[in-house]
């Protein structure tokens, strides 16, 4: 066989290879995700900060833990409880990119007479992203289909100050699309939760099983009803700029452990 040939099958496998996942990618700093092999055949028992987390069986049957780690963790060891044993794993610092924005008071606060439903959202948003339920429990991992298509205009972690004040950093990321352009199931699961909310306008929270939670909100329509299974790459909704927002986009957050990590972590290298 030729040399180039042999070059250029080889190049082709390598970026077939390259092009699929069989876990998240290994990312441990604060708002990213520690993928460590537990080196065993059998499902364990395994806590992260008091938190059951998820685990991916792969080719070999060989069991691997998948841990959200918080925004807020500070960087050096941490520890991760197998079968009530410690474990220990490094997480390495990361600088998120900051962002500074004079706003009119009016808009920096809620006002008084919507504190109660606010507080009603939150309850029910807690509820869901604190699902551990068995769907999809024994699928093999598959890499996120990215759920709308445009250019990102705010990332995961950006750190916001409105008016000089430090607000949340931001918890997903947004990507910007005309209205009325389709949103799609990033992969199969369950609608656990649909509704019109404060901040978040309309909005879609998608169960994946072990944990692994996505939400979707500011949509201009909801095409599912809660109860529903989609299936990866199903139609759930519409971009819009309900609720909070300046423009029409989508805010898309990834929760694993209830904790909101990178979703980038979750695509395939040429999603985007
Ligand atoms: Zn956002």
């Amino acid at each position: 066989m030729p040399k180039s040939l042999i070059l250029s099958i080889s190049l082709i496998m390598l970026s077939t290879l390259s092009h699929s996942l069989n876990f998240p990618i290994d990312s441990r700093v604060p708002g990213g995700i520690a993928v460590i092999n537990l080196e065993t055949a059998e499902k364990v028992q395994a806590e992260f900060q008091g938190k059951k987390i998820w685990q991916i069986k792969d080719k070999d049957d060989n069991y691997w833990a998948i841990i959200g780690i918080p925004l807020s963790q500070k960087p050096g060891y941490v520890n991760f409880l197998v079968n009530g044993k410690e474990k220990k794993f490094l997480i390495e610092n990361k600088a998120y990119k900051e962002q500074y924005l004079t706003v009119k008071r009016k808009h920096s606060n809620p006002p008084a007479d919507q504190i109660k439903r606010i507080q009603k959202e939150s309850r029910l948003s807690k509820k869901a992203f604190t699902r551990f339920s068995e769907i999809n429990q024994d699928a093999a991992f598959n890499a996120f289909l990215l759920p709308s298509h445009g250019p990102i205009s705010s990332p995961f972690g950006l750190k916001r100050f409105f008016n000089e004040q430090p607000r949340r950093p931001h918890s997903g990321i947004d990507i910007a699309a005309p209205r009325g352009a389709d949103i799609i199931a990033p992969a199969d699961g369950e609608i656990i939760l649909t509704g019109n909310f404060f901040f978040n306008g309309n909005s879609i929270f998608i169960d994946h099983g072990q944990g692994l939670i996505t939400m979707y909100c500011h949509m201009d329509t909801l095409e599912v009803e809660q109860g529903k299974m989609v299936k990866a790459g199903e139609l759930i909704g519409k971009i819009g700029s309900t609720g909070r927002a300046t423009g029409p986009h989508l805010h898309w957050t990834v929760s694993l452990n209830n904790t909101r990590i990178e979703p980038l972590l979750f695509l395939a290298p040429d999603s985007l």
